[in-house]
C-alpha cells in the first residue's frame, strides 16, 4: 500500500491510486486503506482505514478497464490527489487498519469459496443436462466412457467442495477461528471450478466456445477467481507460514 493519508488539522489528506477496483465507477462511498504512518516498522501498522463519499474533491475515478470476464460489474483506476477527508471518517482506531483487513477479508476469501463452488455445481448442471441431450454417433455423448467417468471425476470434486465449504460456514457463523481453513478452500475450490470449466467447455465442443452458450461466458468469468481476494499462491503462503513453514 503506497496510498498515504497525512492528518492535517481536523481532516486527513489522501494521496495515491488503486486499481483493479470492483464497481470503482458506480461507488459512492468507499472504504480506503492509507498509510497513516508511512515509517510505522513493521508497515503494517502504519494503515488506517477511511471512509471516503463519493462527491468528495480530489477522488477522480480513472477509467474503466477492459475485462475478459464478469462484464456485470466494472473494474476500475481510483485516484486521491490532495483528497481531504473528515477526521471522523476514520474507520475504528489510526494505525488498526492492516488488522480490520486481516479479520475481514477471511469473510471476503469465504464469499469467494462459496460463490465458486456455487458456479461449479451450476456449471456442471449445464453440462451434465447437455451430455444428456446432444447426440453423436448415435447416442449421447455423457453415455461415451470417456466422457461418463470425465462428468463423475467432477461431481465428485463438486461433492467434496460442497462439504468443505458447508463446514466453514457452520465455523465461520460460530465464530471459530478458521484462518488457514478458509483460504484453502479459497485456493482449492477456486482451482477446482476452473477445471470444471474447462472440462464442461470441452464437453459443449465448438458450441462451447460461442458466446450465445452460457459456459462460454462462464468460462471467462471464472478465470480470475484464483487471481482476486488473494491469489492461489498467496492462499498457499498464508496457509505454509501458519504451518510454522
Ligand atoms: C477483476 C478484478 C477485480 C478486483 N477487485 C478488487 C477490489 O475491489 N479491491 C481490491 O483491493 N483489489 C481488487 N482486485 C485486485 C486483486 O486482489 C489483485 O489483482 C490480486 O490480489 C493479485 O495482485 P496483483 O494483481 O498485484 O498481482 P501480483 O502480486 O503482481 O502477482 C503476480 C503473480 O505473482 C504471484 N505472487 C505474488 N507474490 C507472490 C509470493 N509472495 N509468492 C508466490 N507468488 C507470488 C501471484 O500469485 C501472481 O500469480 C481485483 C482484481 C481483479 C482482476
Amino acid at each position: 500500500i503506497r496510498t498515504t493519508a497525512i492528518r492535517d488539522g481536523d481532516h486527513y489528506v489522501l494521496n495515491g491510486q488503486k486499481t483493479f477496483i470492483t464497481n470503482g465507477l458506480i461507488s459512492n462511498l468507499l472504504v480506503v486503506a492509507a498509510k497513516t504512518d508511512p515509517k510505522a516498522d513493521p508497515p503494517y501498522r502504519g494503515i488506517s482505514l477511511f471512509v471516503v463519499e463519493g462527491d468528495t474533491p480530489g477522488f477522480i475515478r480513472g477509467r474503466k478497464l477492459e475485462k475478459i470476464g464478469m462484464k456485470g460489474q466494472d473494474t476500475a483506476e481510483l485516484f486521491f490527489e490532495d483528497c481531504r477527508v473528515p477526521a471522523s471518517n476514520l474507520l475504528g482506531k489510526e494505525g488498526a487498519g492492516f488488522y480490520y483487513l486481516m479479520e475481514k477479508l477471511q469473510q471476503e476469501r469465504l464469499v469467494c469459496a462459496i460463490s465458486a463452488q456455487a458456479a461449479a455445481e451450476a456449471i456442471f448442471d449445464m453440462t451434465l443436462q447437455y451430455c444428456l441431450e446432444r447426440e453423436q454417433f448415435g447416442r449421447p455423448i455423457g453415455k461415451f466412457q470417456v466422457n461418463r467417468h470425465k462428468l463423475v471425476d467432477m461431481k465428485t470434486e463438486i461433492e467434496i467442495g460442497r462439504v468443505f465449504v458447508d463446514r466453514l460456514i457452520v465455523e465461520h457463523n460460530a465464530g471459530e477461528e478458521i484462518i488457514s481453513e478458509t483460504c484453502m478452500a479459497k485456493w482449492w475450490i477456486t482451482e477446482m471450478l476452473k477445471r470444471v470449466a474447462d472440462q464442461c467447455l470441452q464437453l459443449h465442443g465448438g458450441y462451447g466456445y460461442m458466446l450465445e452458450y452460457p459456459i462460454a461466458k462462464a468460462y471467462l468469468d471464472v478465470r480470475v477467481q484464483t487471481i482476486y481476494a488473494g491469489t492461489t499462491e498467496i492462499m498457499k503462503e498464508i496457509i505454509g507460514k501458519r504451518m510454522g513453514l
